[in-house]
């Protein structure tokens, strides 16, 4: 008898990369949390040292995935990306340089997206850093292999641009290949760029659809936040801990128009009760409290 397919949710959290197990690790990091995704950094998000491809353990990573079930990965380019520099044409260079090689260990490690923050004007004007992520951007598209390049929904934290999804839709529109972008939609940083998703997020979803359309989300962050709409803020706070709650991040975890969309947790580490000084994950508590709705008895903050 043939049984209707379900759609796997694909739900895990950012993990690390480090080590001497490299991607290995990750991989068995997303299990240990009950995972069948995740999200990495193909090295130390505030630089730019990298390791070699073929030093990250990415045959046996995949392979380990298979075994398990795993669906497909994503990667998030480091925060010193900015391609919306234009006072400092070095750091212009180096992003768009940067960014190319990320593409590149991207498709290297198995995976087809690549999460970006837009970048921040630092001074020049929204005008400006939208025409100069659009130029960057085009140049990087036209030499790398076909990774979707994700652009992230931003707090507005200073001079961030992608806070408003008109932004966003205006990097679109200046983009020569549309069709290799997408969006990472990012609970906090929607809620602290002051939409309402606590009391309409199918009103904000809408308005999301008109400018952009919905199929263009291509990720979703799943965190709660510390601050309230509006604050412009960024900083992220552990499910159900924060100032949009857990009924809302369930939502958005089970809507039906994002089948197969991966739900990834960057909620912060919690300092260990009994030992003093040490930092645990909350990520295996939440993926279960998240895909049952039933608060487990383990959870940090319970
Ligand atoms: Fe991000
Ligand atoms: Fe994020
Ligand atoms: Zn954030």
């Amino acid at each position: 008898m043939n049984t209707p397919d379900i759609p796997v949710l694909p739900i895990g959290s950012h993990v690390s990369m480090s080590g001497k197990e490299m991607m290995l690790g990750s991989v068995k990091e997303a299990l240990s949390y009950g995972a069948n995704t995740f999200m990495l950094y193909t090295g130390a998000p505030q630089n730019t040292r990298r390791r070699a491809l073929s030093e990250l353990h990415i045959e046996e990573a995949q392979a380990l995935m298979k075994a398990r079930g795993m669906q497909p990965f994503v990667v998030h380019a480091p925060y010193i990306i900015n391609l919306a520099n234009t006072v400092n044409q070095e750091t212009y260079r180096l992003a768009v340089e940067f960014l190319t090689q990320e593409l590149i260990r991207t498709k290297g490690m198995g995976s087809q997206v690549l999460i970006l923050h837009p970048g921040a004007h630092v001074g020049a004007g929204m005008k400006a850093g939208i025409d100069s992520i659009a130029k960057g951007l085009n140049e990087v598209l036209a030499a790398s292999p076909d990774v979707l390049i994700a652009l992230e929904t931003m707090s507005g934290k200073g001079s961030e641009i992608g806070s408003r999804f008109e932004e966003l839709a205006a990097i679109y529109d200046r983009v020569q290949k549309p069709e290799r972008l997408r969006v990472c939609f990012d609970t906090c940083h929607v809620h602290d760029a002051g939409y309402d998703i606590v009391h309409d997020p199918e009103a904000v979803l809408e308005r999301f659809h008109r400018l952009i359309g919905r199929e263009q989300i291509a990720v979703f962050h799943i965190n709660d936040s510390k601050n309230e709409k509006g604050a412009a803020k960024d900083r992220h706070a552990d499910i159900g801990e924060g100032r949009i709650g857990f009924e809302t991040l369930y939502h958005f975890v089970h809507h039906p128009d994002f089948p197969g969309i991966p739900r990834i947790l960057e909620t912060p580490w919690y300092p260990d009760p009994e030992n003093p000084g040490r930092m645990l994950p909350p990520y295996k508590e939440e993926i279960q409290w998240l895909l049952t709705a039933s608060r487990p008895k383990t959870f940090p903050h319970a």
